[in-house]
């Protein structure tokens, strides 16, 4: 079999079997085979006449039939993009996503020169990683509950060269007495019951990362009630959230007390980060 015949037989079961579109199918086979092949994709158009080699199928087919299963591109490969730099991922960490972008360019726009910024639930690292990346004189103290989560978090600086203190702690506890001008996090935020926790990728992800209480609200309402107290004056707290609670989180802040609260939205028009000051 031809690479160019197996890529379309491959690119119409994952079609099938995961409902992507026929794009995005095309897309995933390719980057998977090039995984698989160890090549870079652009090798596969040069090559999409060669017949397959035995090992060479059965490399594709190992790669393809997790995929098939509902394992995610980025665990399969075990890195993703992020605000264009590759972060090493895990099922211990969640896929880095993009909206979370928007989270770094609202950090990168409030937090003050040389500031001193905590990033609470730091996953694979990549919002702390890139924001010391960004802004070198900036001071970055990076948090997570999970101790797997926190490994690959400080490979993923050391790999990217990025300077940063890693702490194990639920939330602010190994934190006493300490205070930010930028506190970030991306948190979970998922309703437990909601239906888009059982559907494709985010079956494979870290549930704690994910689901928070009965109305997805349990790790932000904790964080802005304990934020103030390692923020400096006039710090501000920015939170990722859901696209349904554009409401709820800036309410919570401002019932909280923080001043010049906001909320923007993502590049696909929904709400997906708020903040607020201390005053
Ligand atoms: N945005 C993610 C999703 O909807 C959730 C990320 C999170 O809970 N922090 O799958």
């Amino acid at each position: 079999m031809t690479l160019a015949v197996y890529l379309a037989d491959r690119a119409g079961r994952l079609d099938a079997a995961l409902r992507l579109t026929p794009r995005e199918a095309r897309l995933e086979a390719r980057v998977l085979a090039a995984a698989a092949l160890g090549v870079e994709p652009v090798w596969l158009i040069a090559h999409d006449t060669d017949l397959l080699a035995p090992q060479q199928l059965a490399a594709l087919d190992a790669l393809f039939e997790r995929r098939l299963a509902g394992e995610p591109v980025a665990y399969i490969l075990g890195e993703r993009e992020f605000y264009g730099r590759k972060f090493r991922v895990s099922p211990a960490t969640l896929i880095p996503r993009p909206e979370t972008e928007h989270l770094v360019d609202a950090a990168l726009s409030h937090g003050p020169d040389a500031a001193r910024v905590l990033d609470i639930g730091t996953g694979s690292g990549c919002i702390a990683i890139t924001l010391k990346l960004e802004r070198p004189d900036c001071s970055l103290c990076a948090v997570d509950v999970s101790t797997d989560a926190l490994a690959m978090a400080q490979a993923n600086g050391e790999r990217l060269g990025a300077g940063i203190e890693w702490l194990e702690s639920d939330l602010f506890a190994a934190l006493a007495g300490r205070r930010f001008a930028l506190i970030v996090s991306n948190p979970p935020y998922i309703a437990a019951g909601d239906g888009h926790l059982g559907q494709g990728d985010v079956r494979f992800e870290p549930k704690g990362a994910l689901a928070s209480g009965a109305d997805g609200l349990d790790a932000i309402r904790a964080i802005v009630k304990r934020a103030p107290a390692h923020l400096e004056p006039g710090g501000w707290l920015l939170l990722e959230h859901g696209y349904d609670q554009g409401e709820t989180v800036p309410a919570l802040l401002a019932g909280a007390g923080y001043a010049e609260v906001f909320m923007a939205r993502d590049l696909a028009g929904q709400p997906r980060v708020s903040g607020g000051r201390r005053t």
